[in-house]
């Protein structure tokens, strides 16, 4: 092996192992996650053979979590995150207390002096941004209500362990019982507050400057017609500004990269910028798994078995009860509380920079490091099981409804009976929706309007002009305040939820439009739709021929293919050209 050329080996082995052991996860049928970390062992201190540089693959690993938190940024407003801020910040703020005082009582059982406890349960008590992110991602929950909500946690999580890095070294000699007497409360107050105001300066400098440059910067770039300079551009800024904000203000990469991100994310670029960090992001974030699969000796599953299981115990459901328990105690439903529950129960980078600089001030015991680093591994291993336990449980929810849909779609076969059936399906549909008690609108005779985005906010204008009566379903919260602004009815939330067809009272409406882009979930509800009544027509929106089939088979009277109209008005503009 060349020692001489360590960047070259650790990010060549550490890749190509992770790609063997991934692939043959998944022929396995687990995550590949697994994989890579276990590419990690094997490259690690350890294990017998080939030991990668640790200190260069934490590196690479930064620079994967620099490239996801920009990615985040790149889909999350200011607005966004300020919409969840009333479960996020009281969310992990419990969440954090809940686990770290798990991981105090667990240090005490150990016998570890409270500074100890304390280092170990704030460890404990914070969620990986990778795994999450990963995790959001191949579920494309990252746009959603629910994954805004965990994102914008994540968020309080970060700035609550920048916090903590910083008054840590600060308090080191109050936990350790030193010189209590001679730290006055001035003494601890300022580190935080100095701390609190970089980060104040930070968010300031880049709403005042960063907004205006960034923007400017990447327009000219994207002006200039080199895709090449333009992908420079991209990596240049989110590297650039996530670590001027570490050297400068003090601010995490991660938290950095995640205003730089969001900043973009005002402007239109905002997804090609997006598109192209993502093979680079893939990769770094593959090498951020190896890097923590090489901190774990395996042997301390044999040497501490039972504080290991408290451990990984502490994590998962600790954890995870606690955040279930406040997402639910703020009124959100079961499925946001068990994504939030699943999301968070798994600990990652943060608590591998915390529990080494608790060893190196002399705080915790190198026990309680390895018992941290080996946990995260487990939990990492646990966390994809989760979400498969998450996704099962919403194919049950889902399941059950169909079958009630289609119970009530069979028996309106028979046309004597079509009365009673919508009558059986309003009264299923009804009590779903006293589930999410939504009131039924008072409009009759009416346009049910689902999406009022490119295509809806057009269909709605006209349908206004023209003095037709009708209303709105829509989940996108910038577009609900235009609404509100226009005076038009609106009904908050996903069409294909249960309850929002039966709100919008659909049953006495003269028609429906779905003029949402995504074909799947226009079909789901369409299906609905044509559940509660027979007779409504129903018009949807479709890309493709394949879309238009699956739109009509689910019951809609005609579909719209976007594609074809433009095709159409450009025929019609040139002139003397005829139609097929
Ligand atoms: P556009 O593609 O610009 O016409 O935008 C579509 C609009 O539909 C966006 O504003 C979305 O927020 C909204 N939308 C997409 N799916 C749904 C859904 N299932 N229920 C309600 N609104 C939706």
């Amino acid at each position: 092996m060349h020692h001489n050329t360590p960047l070259i080996s650790t990010v060549v082995v550490g890749l190509v192992l992770a790609f063997i052991l991934g692939a043959l996860a998944q022929r396995v049928r687990i995550s590949p996650l697994v994989g890579y970390l276990l590419a990690g062992v094997v490259m690690g201190p350890f294990t017998p053979g080939y030991v990668a540089d640790q200190k260069i693959a934490n590196e690479l690993a930064e620079i994967g979590i620099i490239l996801l938190m920009f990615g985040v940024g790149l889909h999350f407003s200011l607005k966004d995150l300020l919409s969840v801020r009333a479960i996020a910040v009281p969310g992990a703020v419990v969440q954090i207390a809940v686990a770290t005082l798990l991981g105090m009582g667990l240090g005490w059982t150990l016998g570890w002096p409270i500074g100890g406890g304390l280092v170990f349960g704030l460890a404990l008590s914070v969620a990986s941004t990778v795994v999450l992110l990963r995790a959001l991602q191949e579920r494309r929950l990252v746009d959603t209500e629910r994954g805004r909500i965990a994102v914008g946690w994540l968020i309080v999580e970060d700035l609550a362990m920048v916090l903590t890095l910083v008054l840590l070294p600060a308090l080191a000699g109050l936990l350790k019982g030193e010189g209590a007497n001679g730290l006055s409360a001035y003494a601890m107050a300022l580190p935080v507050l100095i701390t609190l105001g970089k980060v104040a300066a930070f968010v300031i400098f880049m709403l005042v400057v960063g907004r205006r440059v960034i923007p400017w910067i990447l327009h000219y770039v994207a002006h200039t017609g080199s895709r090449e300079l333009f992908r420079l551009a991209v990596f240049a800024i989110s590297l650039g500004v996530a670590f001027g904000a570490a050297l400068l203000f003090d601010v995490s990469f991660a938290l950095g990269a995640f205003f730089a991100g969001m900043i973009l994310s005002e402007s239109e670029l905002s997804q090609r910028a997006a598109n192209e960090t993502l093979p680079l992001r893939d990769a770094f974030a593959v090498l951020f798994f190896v890097s923590v699969g090489m901190l774990v000796d395996p042997a301390i599953i044999v040497r501490e078995p039972l504080p290991l299981l408290a451990t990984v115990f502490i994590i998962i459901f600790g954890k995870s009860v606690a955040a279930f328990g406040i997402v639910r105690m703020f009124g959100h439903p079961t499925s946001t509380a068990l994504t939030i529950s699943a999301s968070l129960a798994q600990i990652g980078e943060f608590s591998f920079i915390l529990v080494s600089l608790g060893v190196s001030l002399a705080l915790l015991p190198d026990r309680g490091r390895d018992l941290v680093l080996a946990g995260a591994i487990i939990s990492i291993m646990l966390n994809p099981l989760f979400f498969a336990l998450l996704d099962r449980y919403e194919a049950k929810k889902k399941e059950a409804e169909e079958a009630a849909e289609a119970a009530a779609a069979a028996q309106s076969a028979q046309d004597t009976a079509a009365e009673a059936v919508a009558e059986a399906a309003m009264v299923s549909a009804k009590k779903r929706s006293a589930r999410v008690e939504l009131p039924v609108t008072a409009l009759t005779n009416h346009v049910v309007l689902v999406g009022y985005g490119r295509v809806g906010s057009v269909v709605g204008k006209s349908l206004q002009q023209g003095g037709v009566p009708f209303l709105v379903i829509e989940d996108d919260p910038g577009c609900l305040e235009r609404l509100a602004e226009a005076g038009i009815e609106k009904i908050t939330g996903n069409a294909a939820a249960p309850g929002m067809l039966v709100a919008a009272n659909l049953e006495a409406a003269r028609g429906l439009i779905v003029a949402i882009p995504n074909a799947f979930e226009g079909g789901q509800i369409v299906a609905k739709a044509r559940a509660i009544s027979l007779t409504l027509p129903i018009i949807a929106r479709a890309h493709s021929e394949e879309e238009i089939a699956h739109l009509k088979h689910h019951g809609a009277n005609s579909v719209i293919m976007g594609e074809q109209e433009i095709a159409k008005a450009m025929i019609a503009q040139i002139g003397g050209v005829h139609l097929p």
